[in-house]
């Protein structure tokens, strides 16, 4: 009798188990390979191998199920995880780009995103042009002025929270034919669905509010399932695929999404209430007050109740009083990134936006005092006190309070 090799008995036994046992959540495949048979060589010939699995930079079940349940929490057909939200933008672009396009950018934009634009894609011979996000009248324009292979925004731009009229944006790009790009991070799949209202592609940075936990650094693209494929074709030659130990954790965190998302947006929407009416504060910005410039957007296009889970305000006192402050915070902590279920707070001007110049940080809105709260789930009177205690101890004498 033969020796059966490790792979074979490991194989029986876990085809034994398999016959009898339905996980209820997904198993962790953490493996790179994959046994291969005359049926898996053919399927890997007819089909490419995107997608397949026998080599996990191609495909792994585990990912593959992380992606599934974001392709239908954002209502799309597929989706494909990446390495990180930058992994998820950057393979989007270079999937629907090439040397000579052209692409017509919001000009608020997370940092890194601005960045990959202006200092990379323009340096393959990419051109990127800039409107205001909310500006209908800049995006048929630049629209209008020649051709133009993608058109990019965040629904709910990261910190300044303009709110993209999906909708009307959706209808101005695909007159001229250009397919529109949505990051949906900010805002989140609970509060907006970009495809549904006419959006192209999402992209998402599946480290915030998607995974939720601040333990895993992901992206994802969702979109019809051939614009998937072609995307997930260059998952795999740039090798922006998504470790499975990763996706097993983005798919667990998916379990309480709505549970997160419906406690964080409630907390946030009280947040940004009590800021408005405190001396202290001289600006707030979250699209469910009245006083947004993007209310009636919101109202029009996002789902019901719905206004997310990110507040940004100015605080008096500038730059200097703001880093006071956020260092007087107890429960809130400062720091980059958002969307965990503990409550962050960070200045943009010098986090997610420092490499703007200044006249940059200018023209995207981004002013003195500016910055952003990620609401978490920890009990909104807790948070709430925390940012008046904060707010009075850093007061200047002329605007301080009485305690
Ligand atoms: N898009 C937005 C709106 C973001 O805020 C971020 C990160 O903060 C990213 C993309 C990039 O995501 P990641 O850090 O997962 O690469």
């Amino acid at each position: 009798m033969t020796t059966p090799r490790q792979s074979e008995r490991w194989t029986e036994a876990a085809r034994g188990y398999l016959s009898r046992t339905t996980p209820v959540v997904p198993p962790i495949y953490q493996c790179t390979t994959f046994e291969l048979d005359d049926d898996s060589y053919r399927d890997i010939v007819e089909g490419g191998g995107f997608g397949q699995t026998w080599y996990t930079r191609f495909g792994n079940p585990t990912v593959a199920w992380a992606a599934d349940a974001v392709a239908r929490l954002e209502g799309g057909e597929a989706a494909v995880m990446t390495s990180s939200g930058m992994a998820a933008i950057t393979t989007t672009l270079l999937s629907l780009c090439r040397a000579g396009d052209r692409i017509v950018a919001a000009r608020e934009l997370y940092g890194d995103t601005r960045d990959l634009l202006v200092r990379d894609l323009s340096g393959l011979g990419i051109r990127v042009d800039f409107v205001a996000t909310a500006d209908l009248g800049q995006w048929e324009a630049a629209l209008a002025a020649g051709p133009t292979a993608v058109a990019y925004a965040e629904s709910l731009s990261n910190p300044q929270l303009r709110v993209l009229d999906i909708p009307r944006v959706a209808e101005l790009a695909h007159r001229r034919g250009t397919r529109l790009v949505v990051d949906n991070t900010f805002a989140s799949a609970f509060t907006v669905q970009p495809l549904a209202l006419g959006a192209d592609v999402v992209v998402h940075s599946a480290t915030k509010f998607l995974n939720g936990h601040s333990d895993v650094v992901a992206g994802v693209v969702v979109a019809d399932a051939a614009s998937v494929r072609e995307v997930q074709r260059r998952v795999v030659t740039f090798g922006t695929c998504l470790d499975p130990h990763a996706a097993f954790l983005v798919a667990r965190a998916l379990h309480t999404y709505q549970l997160r998302l419906g406690r964080q947006a409630d907390a946030a929407a009280r947040i940004a209430r009590w800021l408005e009416g405190s001396p202290e504060v001289m600006e707030v910005r979250y699209p469910g007050l009245g006083s947004h410039p993007d209310a009636a957007v919101a109202e029009r296009t996002w789902r019901s109740g719905r206004r997310g889970a990110m507040v940004a305000f100015v605080v008096g006192g500038g730059n200097d009083r703001a880093a006071r402050f956020l260092r007087a915070l107890k429960v809130v902590r400062e720091a980059t990134s958002l969307g965990g279920v503990e409550t962050l707070i960070s200045a943009p001007h010098n986090s997610s936006q420092f490499s703007y110049t200044p006249q940059e940080l200018d023209l995207a809105g981004i002013g003195p005092g500016l910055v952003r709260l990620s609401v978490g789930i920890e009990d909104a009177a807790e948070l709430l006190a925390d940012l008046d205690q904060a707010l009075r101890r850093t007061a200047t004498p002329a605007a301080a309070q009485p305690t």
